[in-house]
């Protein structure tokens, strides 16, 4: 399905899709829940814009490759250029809006890749492998460490967080990307996820919400 970044509202937003630059352990929680050591510095990595799909009314999964597990992640829209060392000031002028990811993750594959020491690349970049939801205008999403997330499925809730728990905050996150990555107007940024991870099975209903600024739900299709 073709993506184009749009607000909440269903407003176009004219820019292209860039690339999504992932952070990896974000919440101590869920380091430990896969046991990972809790990182030092931000673990990054990025996926490619033709892995980005809209979050629609269904949502259809990679077959054939093994299970694949959800992370539902705070996601940043970045409206304006970012390079080396930036300024809070200038890191949340550069954010456009805010929404949520779902950084679909193929975790058998991974386990295998993180064995081998390879790249994460096959587990995490293909196809469909980001869905987005529309964007919360940034003047209207608040202050940025404050913004909860949770997602239920199928009625039960898995997931919970706030970007107060996060590890590397969002401000401090996105200057920290800056001076590893060129930012382009278009780019997501995607912020980690909580604990409660785990495999997406066709028929779920999922129910992804920024409590009191967006709520979004999606059903695996079959
Ligand atoms: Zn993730």
């Amino acid at each position: 399905m073709s993506y184009q970044h749009q607000y909440t509202d269903g407003t176009r937003i004219d820019l292209p899709m860039g690339k999504v630059v992932c952070v990896g352990r974000n919440y101590a929680e869920h380091a430990r829940e896969l046991n990972n050591p809790v990182p030092t510095e931000p673990l990054l990595f990025i996926k490619p814009a033709t892995a980005v799909v809209p979050i629609g009314e269904e949502l259809s999964l990679i077959q054939g490759r093994g299970p694949v597990h959800y992370e539902t992640e705070i996601a940043l829209l970045i409206g304006q250029p970012l390079s080396g060392d930036v300024t809070d000031a200038q890191a949340t002028a550069a954010i456009a809006g805010v929404g949520l990811a779902l950084d679909l993750t193929l975790r058998e594959l991974q386990d295998q890749l993180k064995a081998k020491a390879h790249p994460w690349e096959r587990a995490k970049c293909f196809d469909g492998a980001c869905p987005l939801s529309p964007f919360v205008p940034a003047d209207e999403a608040g202050e940025l460490n404050a913004l909860a997330l949770q997602l239920d499925i199928n009625g039960v809730r898995r997931q919970q967080g706030s970007a107060a728990e996060m590890i590397t905050p969002i401000l401090a996150l996105v200057r920290h990307i800056a001076t590893q990555f060129t930012l382009l107007p278009g780019d997501v940024v995607i912020t980690g996820t909580p604990a409660g991870v785990g495999v997406l099975n066709t028929g779920d209903l999922l129910q992804l919400s920024i409590p009191g600024k967006l709520q979004i739900t999606t059903r695996i299709a079959g």
